[in-house]
Order: C-alpha cells, then sequence, then structure tokens
C-alpha cells in the first residue's frame, strides 16, 4: 500500500533519512522502531506528503503522494502524532468532526460516525463537549484516534500515539488500538521506540539507526538472529529498562 523507493530527505546539513526503502502490506501492521532521531517522523511525514522527499519516489496505492492529489490521498491515511495535535480552542466532537464538516458531510451522518467511534474507541460520549485540557491523556488519544478514523481511512499512521501515557493507561490502549486494527483491517504503520509494544503490534518491524534500516523483519529474527552489534545493543538496552533477563 505504502511504498519509498530510494528516499533521502536531509534538513539543511541533517541527512534525515539516506536512501530508504519501504513497502508495506495492505492490512498489516509495520512498526518503525529505533532510537531518537534516527527518521522515523520523518518517514510518517513523507507517506503523507507533509513533506518532500529530496529524491526518490514515495506512493501510496500506486500515486506518487507529491503530485497534485495529495489532499485526495491524505484523506485515506489517518495520521496521529505523539502529543495528539488536538487543537485546543475546539472540543472532542469540534476537534473529531472538523475535517468531515469541511468537506461537506451533513449533520446527521456526523453524529452516527461520531457515536460509532466513540463507541468503537472507548471513548465516553458526554466527553465529546469537553476541550482537550479537560480530558486525560488517554482520553486526548482516544479523540485523536477518533478524529484520524473519521473520514474512515484506508490506512493509519500513528507516530509514537501511546509515549508520553502512564504505563496502565497505556496497556489499556495498546488492547484497545490492537483491536481496532484488527476489527477494521487497517493498513497501519506505528512508531514506537519501546520494543516491547513493537512486539505486541508488529506484523513486520523496522529497526532503524541513523536514517537508514538496521533490520527488517519479525520480532523473533531481531532477537534470535540480530544483524549487527546495534541491533543487539538495542534489544538489550530496552530488556534492561524492563529488567528481565539480564
Ligand atoms: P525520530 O522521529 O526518529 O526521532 P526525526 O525523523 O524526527 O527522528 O528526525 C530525524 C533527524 O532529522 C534528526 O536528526 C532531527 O533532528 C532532524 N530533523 C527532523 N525534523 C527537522 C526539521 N524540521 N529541521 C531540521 N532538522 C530536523
Ligand atoms: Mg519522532
Amino acid at each position: 500500500m505504502f511504498e519509498l523507493n530510494g528516499v533521502r530527505k536531509s534538513y539543511g546539513t541533517v541527512d534525515a533519512l539516506l536512501p530508504f526503502d519501504l513497502e508495506t502490506r495492505t492490512g498489516a501492521t509495520t512498526v518503525l522502531i529505533g532510537p531518537s532521531g534516527c527518521g522515523k517522523s520523518t518517514v510518517l511525514r513523507l507517506l503523507n506528503g507533509l513533506i518532500v522527499a529530496d529524491d526518490g519516489d514515495v506512493r501510496f496505492d500506486g500515486v506518487d503522494v507529491t503530485g497534485n492529489r495529495v489532499l485526495e490521498l491524505r484523506r485515506r491515511m489517518g495520521y496521529v502524532i505523539q502529543e495528539g495535535g488536538l487543537f485546543p480552542h475546539l472540543t472532542a466532537e469540534g476537534n473529531v468532526s472538523l475535517l468531515a464538516r469541511h468537506i461537506g458531510w451533513e449533520r446527521q451522518r456526523i453524529d452516527a460516525r461520531l457515536s460509532e467511534l466513540a463507541d468503537l474507541t472507548r471513548f465516553p460520549r458526554e466527553g465529546l463537549a469537553r476541550y482537550p485540557a479537560q480530558l486525560s491523556g488517554g482520553q486526548r488519544q482516544r479523540v485523536s484516534l477518533m478524529r484520524a478514523l473519521m473520514l474512515n481511512p484506508d490506512a493509519l499512521l500513528l507516530d509514537e500515539p501511546l509515549g508520553a501515557l502512564d504505563p496502565m493507561v497505556r496497556y489499556d490502549l495498546q488492547e484497545d488500538l490492537r483491536r481496532i486494527f484488527r476489527t477494521l483491517s487497517k493498513t497501519v504503520v506505528m512508531v514506537t521506540h519501546d520494543l516491547a509494544e513493537a512486539a505486541y503490534f508488529a506484523d513486520e518491524l523496522i529497526l532503524m539507526r541513523d536514517g537508514a534500516v538496521e533490520q527488517r523483519g519479525r520480532m523473533e529474527q531481531l532477537l534470535d538472529s540480530p544483524a549487527s552489534d546495534f541491533v543487539e545493543k538495542f534489544v538489550r538496552a530496552q530488556r534492561g529498562i524492563h529488567g528481565s533477563d539480564q
């Protein structure tokens, strides 16, 4: 569904992505993992056309994402950023329905979709009238997720969607997210820096380092046959945090 071929991206003198290739399967969850600054967010921004590659091709469903169809394509991808990116001056409902109103959905259709999404994401109906500052961190991320799902996109791009949450809230949301991905058969590209979370979600894992792919495959492959010392160290460092095996 998503395809990056030989993509390079620099910001001034910083090479954020060296030639980078990626192909995701329709309906599968691909997880990008790696240390801070390795280029994970840059990949997501390229996938939805927020930034343009210096070199190489970015395609969604076979169509060039940088072309004149970028807006149409972007509506087929929901996007959730780490802090949620909600507009503080709009209620939860206002945030979720913004784009649908913009493209002219009728009130009835919007209301029906809102209640469907509140059920799906287990968000309390009464919370829809609240502003982001009046919601908990977990609730805010449920709102961000509803907003991303509003137009029923084919794909979801999630940039550390659970990174800022405390462990128990995070645990609940992980379960809900995985259920939602499976129920709706969405093509998902998710960024995390947590290996356990990556293992929980990933059909395919891509471990990045300095703008390039260090190893890709299933979690067992990274654990059992690490491609480099870096992979081994990355895995070991994360196990250390969780206090096991060391
Ligand atoms: P990650 O999401 O893996 O932490 P990013 O994709 O955000 O990494 O960033 C990759 C590299 O590009 C980093 O070195 C980062 O500092 C740099 N970078 C990202 N966005 C910008 C920007 N808008 N301007 C300058 N440098 C940037
Ligand atoms: Mg990032």
